[in-house]
């Protein structure tokens, strides 16, 4: 089976940056399917010798809070379907809000590996505000800076572990 990583979480935390970072010097293949599916980039990378596609979830989500958490509730489901492992980004510059808390339960439902991943943990000074994702539940996060790259190769070498 193919080796599919999915970003998912709330729009901001940084997952269209860490994507583009995960593709640099690539093919992207950015491709505009109608319907739900719409807002999905879809691209190819390789970690360690390992090839896997990236989908990058949740492009061009607009509207009211309500339409928001509707369609990131969609996002995640699709992602969880199709998925070999799913990144659940968080943003330490904004701490934990109401819809991580609600990422974080729609994810409690797979078997499907999960990686916690704290994204904008630009400077070491920001490790320790990254600590109160442990809040979320899961027993260990990653902090990466999607921006600068650091923190990326340690959660990759642990994510293509899985496939
Ligand atoms: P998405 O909505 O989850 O796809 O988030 P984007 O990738 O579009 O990023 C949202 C904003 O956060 C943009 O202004 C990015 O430049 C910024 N951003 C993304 N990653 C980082 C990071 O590692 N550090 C900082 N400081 N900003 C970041
Ligand atoms: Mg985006």
């Amino acid at each position: 089976m193919a080796n599919i990583i999915a970003l998912v979480g709330r729009p901001n935390v940084g997952k269209s940056t860490f994507f583009n970072r995960l593709l640099q010097k690539r093919e992207a293949i950015v491709d505009s399917v109608s319907g739900v599916t719409r807002d999905r980039h879809y691209g190819k990378s390789d970690w360690n010798g390992v090839d896997f596609s990236v989908i990058d979830t949740g492009g061009y989500i607009k509207g009211s809070d309500d339409i928001f958490e509707d369609e990131i509730r969609k996002q995640v489901e699709l992602a969880i379907d199709e998925a070999s492992a799913i990144i659940f980004l968080v943003d330490v510059t904004e701490g934990v809000v109401d819809m991580d808390q609600e990422v974080a339960q729609l994810l409690r439902k797979t078997k499907k590996p999960v990686f916690l991943v704290v994204n904008k943990v630009d400077n070491s000074m920001l490790e320790t505000s990254a600590m109160e994702f442990y809040s979320l539940g899961f027993d260990k996060y990653y902090t990466i800076s999607g921006m600068t790259g650091s923190g990326t190769g340690d959660l990759l070498d642990d994510v293509v572990a899985t496939f």
